[in-house]
């Protein structure tokens, strides 16, 4: 049996912030706002796993009220949903992602964040794809204001 699931999340850049995308750290003067580290792939993909599983969102698993996940690790909460989706008895199949960011371009950085990712899903990084988009200077992206990103994925019952 499959299940597919969809995720989206969207952090404003401010400041003096760390820009992490896939457990990669993008140099860059300004980075995502926002509890955790702010990773908006990878809780876009965490999002996707859980719809999946019909298990709600990541702010039921991880509230942003619980000091325990202040400047949490993304990557280390993906970890624990996909821990729950094996206790679930499903494995991630593949996995696709569209990443909108205007600046900086993301190019040189995408193949360590689908190694991180495929890690983090046990994964191969064949079944890991995420694409680079910018907001074509519209929109609260395009004005480099955010960043925004889709995120889906397939289960199937292992
Ligand atoms: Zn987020």
């Amino acid at each position: 049996m499959f299940r597919i699931g969809i995720g989206h999340d969207m952090h404003r850049l401010v400041a003096a912030r760390p820009l992490v995308l896939g457990g990669t750290l993008i140099p860059f003067d300004c980075g995502s706002d926002g509890h955790s580290d702010g990773d908006a792939l990878t809780h876009a993909i965490a999002d996707a796993i859980l719809g999946a599983l019909c298990e709600g969102d990541l702010g039921v698993h991880f509230p942003d009220t619980d000091p325990q996940w202040k400047d949490a690790n993304s990557m280390e909460l993906l970890g624990r949903v996909v821990w729950l989706a094996h206790e679930r008895g499903f494995e991630i199949v593949n996995v696709d992602c569209n990443v909108m960011l205007e600046r900086p371009k993301l190019r040189e950085h995408i193949d360590g964040m689908r190694a991180n990712v495929a890690a983090a899903l046990n994964v191969d990084i064949a079944w890991v794809s995420v694409k680079a988009k910018t907001g074509e200077g519209l929109d609260a992206v395009g004005r480099g204001e955010a960043v925004t990103v889709q995120a889906i994925v397939l289960l199937r019952q292992s």
